[in-house]
């Protein structure tokens, strides 16, 4: 069953906690008891595929799923022609001490295919086991890489329809096409006169309009949240920790029993929590280390215990980690607090008004034992990326740049040498300017098209740009829609009757 992080709503079955998404109290959901597994389990998973390691792992937590069920919503997710890796997560050995684990084999070329290719399937699935008869309207508030990711998930899911706002001038030109070129009969797309911001306050406004929300209720509409908050999301981000395990097992780079680390490039802590989740449950983990770029709220807060997000907001290299609010921190301090849902209410509470929260030595100390934490600049991940694909013919996207290079920090500095598993979370090519900067020079992108720097890109780093890229070049246009800020609610009315 599932509780609440504050501790003010009733238990419910994971099925009830998915298609919620947020606590009703403004907390997020967490498990009651992590399950546990044992050496045998593990070795099990060695000869499973993906698809059947996700079902066993789903079906510890999604109790109240049947394994029909499971099977089928791992199936669509992950099943054939979804990921370009047969593997879906692969692992990949770079260095002599130094693997990486590629999440980015999805349809959008990014690590949140992961967890949103199975989570619309989680949650149509929830909604038919509890009995919801509304449509599920899925809002979202993308700076570039969630929205596609939650319209390639939610393309044609039963009983859902998405929604997605992305500011006009705010997206790099691929991922504006990604979204725009979009099919699928259950979706919608608008660019939003304005920044991220003020998409992310449209979207937070019509969520919180109780008139609004009574009024589309009548007509059998119910608005919901793709965000990393919803346990439907975090759930499917502890397979890969256990898949990576499992084929370096298979493939005898470690023997059952040893440790390893992960580094994880980290914004809103949902994949590294995920790790911790795994942890928990027995497989073993040494460290899980957090690597953040010049946006260093967590490292800050690892190492002094001090959470503030008091503090200048840097546009970096690698913006999906461009975050001073990490919301799902949250369930671990719930965890490590031995459930203390009073305290996490304070600690919320005084970051709402005051911008920060001190947790105290003693939970620090519990913290910091797991997650070592560490942080690089732009021009560190830049180099980086040139470094590595020069030593080893291996290219990095600048998410992964930081996780490489505060895992070789890390290294240094504790002489810890464990086996290092970098979580890969996105392809190069995605942030394709940024890569070919890096390693061919300022000029080598300058007044070049998207297209023309993936291709130059492919070159150099000697592998294909992923179809889906260099598809975009020739897809037709389908959403075209551009809205004022304040005329979001008007736009979701209108738009929720059109769609199927
Ligand atoms: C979302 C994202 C991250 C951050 O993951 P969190 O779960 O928010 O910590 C890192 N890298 C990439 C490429 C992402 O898209």
């Amino acid at each position: 069953m599932y509780l609440s992080t504050r501790g003010q709503v009733e238990r419910m079955t994971s099925a009830q906690a998915i298609a919620q998404g947020i606590a009703p109290d403004g907390g997020l959901f967490v498990p009651e008891a992590i399950p546990c597994v044992d050496e045998t389990f593990i070795v099990t998973l060695c000869s499973l595929c993906y698809q059947d390691r996700a079902a066993a792992i789903l079906q510890l937590f999604l109790t109240d799923y049947t394994e029909v069920e499971l099977k089928s919503c791992v199936a669509g997710a992950y099943g054939s022609g979804k990921f370009s890796s047969p593997a879906v997560a692969p692992v990949v050995k770079v260095g002599e001490q130094t693997v990486a684990l590629e999440l980015w084999h999805g349809p959008t070329s990014a690590f949140k295919d992961m967890a949103l290719q199975l989570l619309p399937r989680l949650l149509s699935c929830a909604l038919k086991k509890i009995g919801e008869q509304a449509q599920i309207v899925i809002l979202v508030a993308t700076s570039g890489d969630t929205g596609k990711a939650a319209l390639e998930g939610f393309k044609d899911v039963e009983q859902t329809q998405v929604m997605v706002f992305y500011p006009e001038e705010g997206v790099s030109q691929i991922q504006r096409l990604q979204m725009v070129t979009q099919e699928g009969e259950n979706l919608k797309v608008f660019a939003v006169k304005g920044n991220f911001d003020d998409a992310q306050t449209g979207v937070k406004r019509i969520f919180s309009d109780q008139a609004f929300n009574a009024e589309i209720a009548n007509d059998g509409f119910k608005l919901s949240s793709a965000n990393s908050i919803n346990w439907g999301r975090l759930v499917p981000q502890i397979v890969y920790y256990f898949s990576a395990y499992a084929d370096l097992v298979r493939d005898q780079q470690i023997t059952q029993g040893d440790k390893v680390n992960f580094v994880v490039p980290t914004g809103n802590f949902g994949n590294i929590l995920a790790g911790y989740y795994a942890k928990q449950m027995g497989l073993p983990i040494n460290k899980l280390i957090c690597a953040s770029n010049s946006n260093n709220v967590l490292t800050d807060f690892l190492t002094t215990g001090v959470y503030s997000r008091n503090r200048p907001f840097y546009k970096t290299y690698s913006p999906s980690m461009d975050i001073l609010i990490s919301s799902n921190l949250e369930r671990l301090l719930y965890h490590i607090t031995k459930q203390d849902s009073k305290q996490i209410s304070q600690w919320m509470e005084k970051l709402n008004t005051t911008g920060e929260y001190h947790i105290g030595d003693e939970y620090l100390a519990a913290i910091k034992e797991l997650f070592p934490a560490g942080w690089v600049d732009d021009v560190q991940t830049a180099a980086t990326i040139d470094r590595v694909h020069k030593e080893y013919g291996y290219a990095l996207d600048p998410h992964t740049a930081v996780a490489w290079q505060v895992a070789e920090n890390y290294r240094h500095q504790t002489g810890d040498t464990t086996l290092n598993i970098i979580v890969s979370t996105a392809s190069p090519f995605k942030f394709n300017q940024t890569v070919l900067n890096a390693l061919a020079g300022a000029d080598s992108v300058k007044n070049k098209s998207e297209f023309a720097v993936l291709n130059q890109l492919s070159r150099i780093i000697d592998r294909p740009v992923p179809p889906a890229l260099a598809e975009l070049e020739h897809k037709a246009i389908r959403h075209t829609a551009v809205c004022g800020k304040q005329d979001m609610p008007k736009v979701v009315k209108a738009a929720i009757h059109t769609t199927r």
